[in-house]
């Protein structure tokens, strides 16, 4: 029997309509709008792509949107000015620096330097540690959107046996730590990870994020298992997931296709954390003021 495809596009929209709704009662309550800032250094033609759909998601729901565009030879002290700049303004819920950034700048120092409280990429030291330890605070978009997918398809994590292939920063990691978070019993794999297919065999969940095109093959899968493809891949024949769709339908209970599973949940996640860092900022002013 063929897995049930999980439809990121269809879920994406819900969490999108649920955003809207919920932004107009916060405008509504606050009589402010809540306000994502991307910075994108340079002209990088696929960056100004990404940051260009970012904010016209953002107005689509109502969020304002200020686009900053430094530059790019911008040098670190322009660029950190302008975070410092936005971390003040009370019109700015959350920043995006869009990475990477011009080889002369340290993407991982500026990203740094956001207001935690701001940080709707969930990227910062503070974000990632708050996550670590299990604490509540703002997600990485990825990651947090194959949550809601997995949540969406029904998936019961408890107990669950999770293989997450790929360890970075921006997805592996956290990844794992949401999983552990839903207690899932998990392992990250690697690419120095001895016997990869019979790791993954063991997995009720298996998330591949590693970028290559259509590693995991049919046999790697245990019948029913539910398959989440991270990977981005472009060939001459189009866009390809790390996983061989069409063998592993044949085997895997649930899975995603690529286009349209994972992809348009990071957007939509941006929007929700981009309201809920304004709904932060909203409850500690009223604090201040009672
Ligand atoms: P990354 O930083 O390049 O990390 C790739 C990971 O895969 C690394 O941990 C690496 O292991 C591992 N790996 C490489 N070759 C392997 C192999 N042969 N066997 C097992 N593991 C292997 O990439 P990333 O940023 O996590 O992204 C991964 C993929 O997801 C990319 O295709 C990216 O485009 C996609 N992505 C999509 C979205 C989205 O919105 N849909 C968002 C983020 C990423 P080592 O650590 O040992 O090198």
């Amino acid at each position: 029997m063929s897995a049930e495809i999980i439809d990121g596009k269809a879920i994406a929209a819900k969490v999108r309509a649920e955003v809207a709704r919920d932004v107009e009662a916060f405008t509504q309550r606050t009589g402010r709008r809540p306000g994502l800032a991307t910075i994108l250094v340079g002209d990088d033609p696929a960056s100004a792509i990404y940051v260009g759909g970012k904010q016209k998601a953002s107005r689509e729901v109502g969020i304002e949107a200020y686009d900053h565009r430094p530059p790019a030879d911008a040098t670190s002290e322009e660029v950190e000015a302008l975070i410092d700049q936005l971390n003040a303004d009370e019109n700015v819920s959350g920043i995006l620096c869009q990475l990477p950034v011009p080889d002369h700048l340290d993407g991982v120092h500026l990203t740094g330097l956001i207001d935690p409280r701001k940080d709707v990429d969930g990227l910062t030291p503070i974000s990632a540690g708050l996550l670590a330890l299990g604490r509540p605070g703002l997600r990485p978009c990825t990651p947090a959107g194959v949550m809601v997918l997995l949540q969406e398809a029904g998936v019961d994590l408890q107990g669950k046996r999770a293989v997450v292939i790929g360890r970075s920063n921006l997805f592996g990691k956290p990844m794992a730590q949401l999983l552990l978070g839903a207690n899932a019993t998990v392992t990250i794999a690697h690419s120095r990870t001895r016997d990869l297919p019979a790791v993954c065999r063991e997995a009720d969940v298996l998330v591949a994020a590693v970028g290559r095109d259509r590693m995991v093959k049919a046999d790697w899968v245990k019948p029913g298992a539910t398959v989440i493809d991270v990977g981005i891949n472009r060939a001459e024949d189009g866009l390809h997931g790390d996983v061989d769709f069409a063998a592993v339908k044949e085997v895997a209970g649930a899975i995603t296709p690529v286009p349209g599973g994972v992809g348009p949940m990071t957007i939509a996640m941006l929007l929700r954390n981009t309201l809920t860092a304004a709904e932060l900022t909203a409850a500690e002013s009223e604090v201040g003021a009672a």
